[in-house]
Protein backbone atom coordinates (compact mmCIF):
# COMPACT_ATOMS: atom_id res chain seq x y z
CA UNK A 1 0.00 0.00 0.00
CA UNK A 2 1.71 3.36 -0.93
CA UNK A 3 1.74 5.87 2.27
CA UNK A 4 4.36 8.03 0.18
CA UNK A 5 2.72 10.91 -1.72
CA UNK A 6 5.62 11.52 -4.18
CA UNK A 7 5.77 8.22 -4.58
CA UNK A 8 1.90 7.74 -5.71
CA UNK A 9 2.31 10.39 -7.68
CA UNK A 10 5.25 8.89 -9.78
CA UNK A 11 3.55 5.31 -9.81
CA UNK A 12 0.07 7.33 -11.06
CA UNK A 13 2.76 8.98 -14.12
CA UNK A 14 3.93 5.25 -14.94
CA UNK A 15 0.23 4.08 -14.93
CA UNK A 16 -0.36 7.15 -17.21
CA UNK A 17 2.43 6.38 -19.70
CA UNK A 18 1.96 2.97 -20.05
CA UNK A 19 -1.87 3.87 -21.15
CA UNK A 20 -0.97 6.68 -22.86
CA UNK A 21 1.70 4.28 -24.94
CA UNK A 22 -0.87 1.40 -25.00
CA UNK A 23 -3.73 3.40 -26.72
CA UNK A 24 -0.99 5.09 -28.99
CA UNK A 25 -0.23 1.64 -30.75
CA UNK A 26 -3.55 0.93 -30.43
CA UNK A 27 -4.47 3.59 -32.47
CA UNK A 28 -0.68 2.79 -34.60
CA UNK A 29 -2.87 -0.54 -34.94
CA UNK A 30 -6.28 -0.05 -36.14
CA UNK A 31 -7.20 3.41 -37.71
CA UNK A 32 -3.60 4.01 -39.06
CA UNK A 33 -2.36 0.46 -39.84
CA UNK A 34 1.08 1.44 -39.93
CA UNK A 35 3.22 -2.11 -38.90
CA UNK A 36 0.32 -3.51 -37.39
CA UNK A 37 1.49 -6.82 -36.33
CA UNK A 38 4.52 -5.26 -34.47
CA UNK A 39 2.44 -2.61 -33.45
CA UNK A 40 0.20 -4.53 -31.02
CA UNK A 41 2.87 -6.47 -29.68
CA UNK A 42 3.93 -3.18 -28.65
CA UNK A 43 0.56 -1.76 -27.28
CA UNK A 44 0.32 -4.95 -25.63
CA UNK A 45 3.45 -4.83 -24.26
CA UNK A 46 2.37 -1.79 -22.13
CA UNK A 47 -0.50 -3.05 -21.36
CA UNK A 48 1.17 -5.96 -19.95
CA UNK A 49 3.39 -3.58 -18.24
CA UNK A 50 0.52 -1.81 -16.78
CA UNK A 51 -1.16 -4.74 -15.10
CA UNK A 52 2.67 -5.88 -13.56
CA UNK A 53 2.65 -2.47 -11.94
CA UNK A 54 -0.83 -2.03 -10.88
CA UNK A 55 -0.24 -5.50 -9.25
CA UNK A 56 3.36 -4.85 -7.75
CA UNK A 57 2.00 -1.49 -6.29
CA UNK A 58 -0.68 -3.65 -4.71
CA UNK A 59 2.09 -5.86 -2.46
CA UNK A 60 1.28 -5.82 1.23
CA UNK A 61 2.99 -7.86 4.14
CA UNK A 62 0.95 -10.84 3.37
CA UNK A 63 1.58 -13.82 1.32
CA UNK A 64 0.23 -13.25 -2.27
CA UNK A 65 1.30 -15.27 -5.63
CA UNK A 66 -1.30 -12.69 -7.45
CA UNK A 67 1.34 -9.36 -6.21
CA UNK A 68 4.55 -11.45 -6.51
CA UNK A 69 4.26 -13.81 -9.10
CA UNK A 70 1.81 -12.97 -11.15
CA UNK A 71 3.00 -9.13 -11.15
CA UNK A 72 6.25 -10.37 -11.91
CA UNK A 73 5.22 -12.60 -15.41
CA UNK A 74 3.17 -9.50 -16.33
CA UNK A 75 6.12 -7.47 -16.36
CA UNK A 76 8.44 -10.13 -18.33
CA UNK A 77 5.86 -11.42 -20.76
CA UNK A 78 5.65 -7.17 -21.29
CA UNK A 79 9.54 -7.13 -22.42
CA UNK A 80 8.94 -10.64 -23.83
CA UNK A 81 5.87 -9.04 -26.31
CA UNK A 82 8.71 -5.59 -26.90
CA UNK A 83 11.14 -8.43 -28.41
CA UNK A 84 8.36 -10.28 -30.50
CA UNK A 85 6.96 -6.70 -32.15
CA UNK A 86 10.48 -5.78 -33.02
CA UNK A 87 11.51 -9.23 -34.75
CA UNK A 88 8.00 -8.43 -36.18
CA UNK A 89 8.77 -5.26 -37.31
CA UNK A 90 12.46 -6.40 -39.02
CA UNK A 91 11.56 -9.64 -40.22
CA UNK A 92 13.55 -11.56 -38.02
CA UNK A 93 13.26 -15.33 -36.97
CA UNK A 94 10.86 -15.82 -33.85
CA UNK A 95 12.41 -16.60 -30.40
CA UNK A 96 8.89 -17.23 -29.20
CA UNK A 97 10.38 -21.06 -28.03
CA UNK A 98 13.35 -19.28 -26.21
CA UNK A 99 11.52 -16.33 -24.44
CA UNK A 100 8.52 -19.04 -23.58
CA UNK A 101 11.33 -21.30 -21.81
CA UNK A 102 12.89 -18.15 -20.42
CA UNK A 103 9.27 -17.21 -18.43
CA UNK A 104 9.27 -20.99 -17.33
CA UNK A 105 12.19 -21.08 -15.46
CA UNK A 106 12.06 -18.14 -14.27
CA UNK A 107 8.43 -18.82 -12.68
CA UNK A 108 10.06 -21.96 -11.71
CA UNK A 109 12.33 -20.25 -9.69
CA UNK A 110 10.10 -17.92 -8.25
CA UNK A 111 7.80 -20.51 -6.94
CA UNK A 112 10.55 -21.93 -4.87
CA UNK A 113 10.25 -18.93 -2.44
CA UNK A 114 7.10 -17.54 -0.72
CA UNK A 115 5.40 -14.96 -2.59
CA UNK A 116 6.04 -12.54 0.46
CA UNK A 117 8.22 -9.40 1.51
CA UNK A 118 10.89 -11.79 3.39
CA UNK A 119 11.44 -13.45 0.04
CA UNK A 120 11.98 -10.19 -1.95
CA UNK A 121 15.50 -10.06 -2.52
CA UNK A 122 15.57 -13.61 -3.83
CA UNK A 123 12.57 -12.89 -5.89
CA UNK A 124 14.04 -9.57 -7.77
CA UNK A 125 17.33 -11.22 -8.79
CA UNK A 126 15.27 -13.63 -10.89
CA UNK A 127 13.31 -11.12 -12.01
CA UNK A 128 16.62 -8.83 -13.22
CA UNK A 129 18.26 -11.57 -14.08
CA UNK A 130 15.52 -12.56 -16.44
CA UNK A 131 14.55 -9.02 -17.34
CA UNK A 132 18.33 -7.95 -18.34
CA UNK A 133 18.50 -11.19 -20.58
CA UNK A 134 15.30 -10.38 -22.58
CA UNK A 135 16.95 -6.67 -22.86
CA UNK A 136 20.27 -8.30 -24.07
CA UNK A 137 18.26 -10.03 -26.75
CA UNK A 138 16.17 -7.54 -27.69
CA UNK A 139 19.34 -5.27 -28.24
CA UNK A 140 20.92 -8.32 -30.46
CA UNK A 141 17.55 -8.25 -32.45
CA UNK A 142 18.17 -4.54 -33.03
CA UNK A 143 21.98 -4.44 -33.73
CA UNK A 144 21.30 -7.54 -36.34
CA UNK A 145 18.12 -5.08 -38.38
CA UNK A 146 19.72 -2.23 -38.01
CA UNK A 147 22.92 -2.57 -39.07
CA UNK A 148 21.84 -3.98 -42.25
CA UNK A 149 20.43 -0.04 -43.12
CA UNK A 150 22.20 2.06 -40.73
CA UNK A 151 25.71 3.06 -40.20
CA UNK A 152 27.99 1.69 -37.51
CA UNK A 153 27.69 4.69 -36.01
CA UNK A 154 24.23 5.22 -35.96
CA UNK A 155 23.52 1.53 -35.07
CA UNK A 156 25.34 2.11 -31.59
CA UNK A 157 23.35 5.09 -30.64
CA UNK A 158 20.67 3.01 -31.24
CA UNK A 159 21.42 -0.44 -29.37
CA UNK A 160 23.22 1.29 -26.88
CA UNK A 161 19.60 2.90 -24.88
CA UNK A 162 19.06 -0.60 -24.62
CA UNK A 163 21.91 -2.43 -23.81
CA UNK A 164 22.13 0.23 -20.80
CA UNK A 165 18.50 -1.37 -19.85
CA UNK A 166 19.79 -4.78 -19.54
CA UNK A 167 23.02 -3.49 -17.63
CA UNK A 168 20.45 -1.31 -15.30
CA UNK A 169 18.41 -4.77 -14.67
CA UNK A 170 21.95 -6.98 -14.46
CA UNK A 171 23.35 -4.16 -11.77
CA UNK A 172 20.37 -4.65 -9.70
CA UNK A 173 20.52 -8.25 -9.32
CA UNK A 174 24.09 -8.09 -8.68
CA UNK A 175 23.74 -5.03 -5.68
CA UNK A 176 21.15 -7.56 -4.38
CA UNK A 177 22.85 -10.50 -4.61
CA UNK A 178 25.65 -8.77 -2.57
CA UNK A 179 23.64 -6.72 0.09
CA UNK A 180 20.12 -7.97 0.48
CA UNK A 181 19.30 -5.91 3.19
CA UNK A 182 19.33 -2.77 0.16
CA UNK A 183 16.33 -4.44 -1.24
CA UNK A 184 13.76 -2.21 0.85
CA UNK A 185 15.26 1.07 -1.48
CA UNK A 186 14.72 -1.85 -4.51
CA UNK A 187 11.57 -3.50 -3.83
CA UNK A 188 9.17 -1.01 -1.86
CA UNK A 189 7.00 1.38 -3.75
CA UNK A 190 5.46 2.47 -0.62
CA UNK A 191 8.90 4.40 0.93
CA UNK A 192 10.71 7.29 0.35
CA UNK A 193 13.83 5.18 -0.90
CA UNK A 194 11.31 3.86 -4.09
CA UNK A 195 11.59 7.47 -5.49
CA UNK A 196 14.76 7.17 -7.29
CA UNK A 197 13.75 3.24 -8.45
CA UNK A 198 10.19 5.06 -9.73
CA UNK A 199 12.07 7.44 -12.00
CA UNK A 200 14.43 4.85 -13.50
CA UNK A 201 11.48 3.12 -14.62
CA UNK A 202 9.57 6.33 -16.15
CA UNK A 203 12.75 6.52 -17.49
CA UNK A 204 12.56 3.27 -18.80
CA UNK A 205 9.23 2.91 -20.04
CA UNK A 206 9.86 6.47 -22.23
CA UNK A 207 13.01 5.42 -23.49
CA UNK A 208 11.70 1.94 -24.98
CA UNK A 209 8.58 4.05 -26.65
CA UNK A 210 10.31 6.41 -27.75
CA UNK A 211 13.38 3.68 -29.60
CA UNK A 212 10.37 1.61 -30.91
CA UNK A 213 8.30 4.62 -32.38
CA UNK A 214 11.75 5.54 -34.10
CA UNK A 215 12.29 2.13 -35.24
CA UNK A 216 9.06 1.86 -36.64
CA UNK A 217 8.99 4.88 -38.51
CA UNK A 218 12.38 4.13 -39.61
CA UNK A 219 10.95 0.78 -41.22
CA UNK A 220 7.94 2.66 -42.76
CA UNK A 221 10.17 5.13 -44.27
CA UNK A 222 12.65 2.38 -45.58
CA UNK A 223 9.57 0.75 -47.14
CA UNK A 224 8.15 3.68 -49.06
CA UNK A 225 11.66 4.49 -50.14
CA UNK A 226 12.19 1.63 -51.63
CA UNK A 227 8.52 1.23 -53.22
CA UNK A 228 9.14 5.17 -54.63
CA UNK A 229 12.08 3.05 -56.65
CA UNK A 230 10.94 -0.11 -57.50
CA UNK A 231 8.98 -1.42 -60.64
CA UNK A 232 5.08 -2.68 -59.19
CA UNK A 233 5.33 -5.59 -61.51
CA UNK A 234 8.79 -7.16 -61.88
CA UNK A 235 9.95 -5.74 -58.87
CA UNK A 236 13.68 -4.48 -60.45
CA UNK A 237 14.13 -0.46 -60.10
CA UNK A 238 12.30 1.96 -61.57
CA UNK A 239 13.22 4.99 -63.58
CA UNK A 240 13.97 7.08 -60.97
CA UNK A 241 16.04 5.30 -59.25
CA UNK A 242 18.00 4.33 -62.43
CA UNK A 243 18.79 8.37 -62.58
CA UNK A 244 20.38 8.23 -59.40
CA UNK A 245 22.59 5.06 -59.97
CA UNK A 246 23.76 6.36 -63.10
CA UNK A 247 24.38 9.99 -61.85
CA UNK A 248 26.68 8.12 -59.05
CA UNK A 249 28.46 5.70 -61.56
CA UNK A 250 29.51 8.86 -63.56
CA UNK A 251 30.56 10.75 -60.72
CA UNK A 252 32.59 8.13 -59.80
CA UNK A 253 34.17 7.01 -63.18
CA UNK A 254 35.01 10.94 -63.28
CA UNK A 255 36.67 10.77 -59.89
CA UNK A 256 38.17 7.12 -60.31
CA UNK A 257 37.95 6.93 -64.25
CA UNK A 258 37.18 2.97 -63.58
CA UNK A 259 34.80 1.77 -66.72
CA UNK A 260 31.48 1.28 -66.76
CA UNK A 261 29.10 0.50 -69.60
CA UNK A 262 24.92 0.83 -70.17
CA UNK A 263 22.81 -1.75 -71.62
CA UNK A 264 19.54 -0.82 -72.71
CA UNK A 265 16.99 -4.26 -73.98
CA UNK A 266 14.21 -3.94 -75.94
CA UNK A 267 11.90 -6.83 -76.44
CA UNK A 268 10.83 -7.83 -79.86
CA UNK A 269 7.77 -7.41 -81.35
CA UNK A 270 6.25 -7.24 -77.69
CA UNK A 271 2.85 -5.92 -78.84
CA UNK A 272 2.48 -8.73 -80.46
CA UNK A 273 2.60 -10.80 -77.44
CA UNK A 274 -0.20 -8.12 -75.87
CA UNK A 275 -2.39 -9.04 -79.15
CA UNK A 276 -2.19 -12.11 -79.47
CA UNK A 277 -2.62 -13.56 -76.39
CA UNK A 278 -3.85 -10.50 -74.17
CA UNK A 279 -1.96 -8.00 -71.49
CA UNK A 280 -2.32 -10.28 -68.62
CA UNK A 281 0.09 -13.29 -70.63
CA UNK A 282 2.35 -9.44 -72.01
CA UNK A 283 2.87 -9.06 -67.55
CA UNK A 284 3.76 -12.49 -67.62
CA UNK A 285 6.09 -12.18 -70.11
CA UNK A 286 7.74 -9.20 -68.46
CA UNK A 287 7.93 -11.09 -65.03
CA UNK A 288 9.82 -14.03 -66.51
CA UNK A 289 12.16 -11.37 -68.96
CA UNK A 290 13.10 -9.39 -65.19
CA UNK A 291 13.95 -13.03 -63.29
CA UNK A 292 15.77 -14.18 -66.05
CA UNK A 293 17.58 -11.09 -66.45
CA UNK A 294 18.33 -10.65 -62.86
CA UNK A 295 19.64 -13.73 -62.58
CA UNK A 296 22.00 -13.71 -65.24
CA UNK A 297 23.73 -10.41 -63.79
CA UNK A 298 26.06 -10.12 -61.60
CA UNK A 299 24.75 -8.65 -57.76
CA UNK A 300 26.61 -5.48 -58.60
CA UNK A 301 25.03 -4.94 -61.78
CA UNK A 302 21.72 -2.44 -61.72
CA UNK A 303 18.57 -3.60 -63.67
CA UNK A 304 15.86 -1.64 -64.04
CA UNK A 305 13.13 -1.56 -66.14
CA UNK A 306 12.80 1.41 -67.97
CA UNK A 307 9.28 1.40 -69.33
CA UNK A 308 6.80 -0.92 -71.13
CA UNK A 309 9.28 -3.13 -72.35
CA UNK A 310 12.72 -1.56 -72.29
CA UNK A 311 14.75 -2.77 -69.74
CA UNK A 312 18.40 -0.52 -68.97
CA UNK A 313 21.14 -2.27 -67.17
CA UNK A 314 24.26 -0.23 -65.52
CA UNK A 315 27.55 -2.69 -65.37
CA UNK A 316 30.16 -1.44 -63.32
CA UNK A 317 33.51 -2.41 -63.62
CA UNK A 318 32.87 -3.28 -66.99
CA UNK A 319 34.40 -2.06 -70.25
CA UNK A 320 33.87 -2.40 -73.86
CA UNK A 321 34.53 -5.63 -74.69
CA UNK A 322 33.39 -7.13 -71.70
CA UNK A 323 29.54 -5.40 -72.08
CA UNK A 324 29.33 -7.39 -75.70
CA UNK A 325 29.95 -10.83 -74.06
CA UNK A 326 27.42 -9.39 -71.12
CA UNK A 327 25.03 -8.70 -74.34
CA UNK A 328 25.16 -11.85 -75.70
CA UNK A 329 24.73 -14.13 -72.89
CA UNK A 330 21.65 -11.91 -71.91
CA UNK A 331 20.25 -12.33 -75.05
CA UNK A 332 21.27 -16.48 -75.33
CA UNK A 333 19.01 -16.24 -71.98
CA UNK A 334 16.33 -14.38 -72.99
CA UNK A 335 15.61 -17.08 -75.99
CA UNK A 336 15.67 -19.51 -73.36
CA UNK A 337 12.51 -18.47 -72.00
CA UNK A 338 9.26 -20.80 -73.13
CA UNK A 339 6.62 -19.41 -71.30
CA UNK A 340 3.76 -21.62 -71.71
CA UNK A 341 0.40 -20.01 -71.82
CA UNK A 342 -2.94 -21.79 -71.97
CA UNK A 343 -1.44 -24.50 -73.88
CA UNK A 344 0.71 -21.94 -76.39
CA UNK A 345 4.41 -21.64 -75.58
CA UNK A 346 5.18 -17.82 -76.05
CA UNK A 347 8.94 -16.71 -76.79
CA UNK A 348 11.43 -14.11 -76.59
CA UNK A 349 13.64 -12.32 -78.87
CA UNK A 350 15.50 -8.76 -77.57
CA UNK A 351 17.19 -6.28 -79.67
CA UNK A 352 20.27 -4.67 -77.45
CA UNK A 353 22.12 -1.56 -77.38
CA UNK A 354 25.70 -1.24 -74.68
CA UNK A 355 28.05 1.80 -74.69
CA UNK A 356 30.71 1.96 -72.36
CA UNK A 357 31.56 5.69 -70.45
CA UNK A 358 34.04 7.53 -72.23
CA UNK A 359 35.70 10.97 -72.03
CA UNK A 360 33.42 13.86 -72.89
CA UNK A 361 30.01 12.32 -72.19
CA UNK A 362 27.68 13.05 -69.63
CA UNK A 363 25.32 10.76 -67.75
CA UNK A 364 22.11 11.73 -69.95
CA UNK A 365 23.97 11.38 -72.77
CA UNK A 366 25.55 8.26 -72.19
CA UNK A 367 21.87 6.39 -71.77
CA UNK A 368 21.02 8.06 -74.89
CA UNK A 369 23.81 6.59 -76.45
CA UNK A 370 23.05 3.41 -75.38
CA UNK A 371 19.32 3.65 -76.54
CA UNK A 372 20.65 4.79 -80.04
CA UNK A 373 22.24 1.95 -80.52
CA UNK A 374 19.34 -0.33 -79.80
CA UNK A 375 17.30 1.47 -82.05
CA UNK A 376 20.87 0.82 -84.29
CA UNK A 377 20.01 -3.17 -83.89
CA UNK A 378 15.77 -2.88 -84.08
CA UNK A 379 17.02 -1.30 -87.90
CA UNK A 380 18.92 -4.41 -88.07
CA UNK A 381 16.33 -6.67 -88.06
CA UNK A 382 15.96 -6.91 -84.71
CA UNK A 383 17.14 -9.84 -81.96
CA UNK A 384 20.91 -8.22 -82.05
CA UNK A 385 23.20 -6.86 -80.34
CA UNK A 386 24.86 -3.11 -81.16
CA UNK A 387 27.69 -1.13 -79.42
CA UNK A 388 27.91 2.43 -79.55
CA UNK A 389 30.86 3.76 -81.20
CA UNK A 390 30.85 6.53 -79.03
CA UNK A 391 32.76 8.72 -81.82
CA UNK A 392 30.81 8.44 -84.45
CA UNK A 393 27.35 7.90 -82.99
CA UNK A 394 27.99 11.59 -81.25
CA UNK A 395 29.48 13.07 -84.29
CA UNK A 396 26.33 11.75 -85.98
CA UNK A 397 23.98 13.43 -83.74
CA UNK A 398 26.05 16.80 -84.21
CA UNK A 399 25.39 16.46 -88.00
CA UNK A 400 21.97 15.77 -87.51
P1 LIG B 1 9.68 -3.39 -81.38
O1 LIG B 1 10.20 -4.69 -81.80
O2 LIG B 1 9.84 -2.34 -82.43
O3 LIG B 1 10.22 -2.96 -80.07
O4 LIG B 1 8.12 -3.59 -81.24
P2 LIG B 1 7.27 -3.67 -79.92
O5 LIG B 1 5.94 -4.21 -80.26
O6 LIG B 1 8.04 -4.38 -78.88
O7 LIG B 1 7.23 -2.16 -79.48
P3 LIG B 1 6.03 -1.14 -79.37
O8 LIG B 1 6.62 0.11 -78.79
O9 LIG B 1 5.30 -1.00 -80.66
O10 LIG B 1 5.03 -1.78 -78.33
C1 LIG B 1 5.34 -1.95 -76.99
C2 LIG B 1 4.13 -2.56 -76.35
O11 LIG B 1 4.39 -2.83 -74.99
C3 LIG B 1 2.93 -1.66 -76.39
C4 LIG B 1 2.39 -1.66 -74.98
O12 LIG B 1 1.02 -1.91 -74.94
C5 LIG B 1 3.14 -2.80 -74.31
N1 LIG B 1 3.34 -2.57 -72.89
C6 LIG B 1 3.93 -1.54 -72.27
N2 LIG B 1 3.92 -1.69 -70.92
C7 LIG B 1 3.28 -2.87 -70.69
C8 LIG B 1 2.93 -3.59 -69.50
O13 LIG B 1 3.22 -3.18 -68.37
N3 LIG B 1 2.29 -4.78 -69.65
C9 LIG B 1 1.96 -5.26 -70.88
N4 LIG B 1 1.33 -6.42 -70.95
N5 LIG B 1 2.26 -4.60 -72.00
C10 LIG B 1 2.91 -3.43 -71.92
MG1 LIG C 1 9.87 -3.52 -78.18
MG1 LIG D 1 10.06 -0.22 -76.59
Amino acid sequence: MIENSSSLVLIQVICVLCIAATVAWIIMVVPMKVAPSASSRFALANFSILVGMQLYIQRTDEPSYLHWLVADMFILIGFCLLRWGAQRLYHLTSSHRNDLMLLFITGGLMLLAKPQASSSAYLMIILSFSAATLFFMLAKDHYVALKANFTAFATYWLVIPIVAIGFMFFIRAFILMLYPEKVSNYAAFNAKESIPILWTYIALILIVNILIIGNTINRLVVKIRTLANKDALTGLWNRNALQHKLNTEHQRWLRDKVSFSVMVIDLDRFKDINDNYGHVAGDEVLKAVAQQLSSATRKLDYLCRFGGEEFVLILPLTDEDNVLQVASKLQHKLAQIQLDWHGNTISIEASIGCVTMKEGVDAEALLGLADKAMYQAKNSGRNCVKSANLMRLQSDSINR
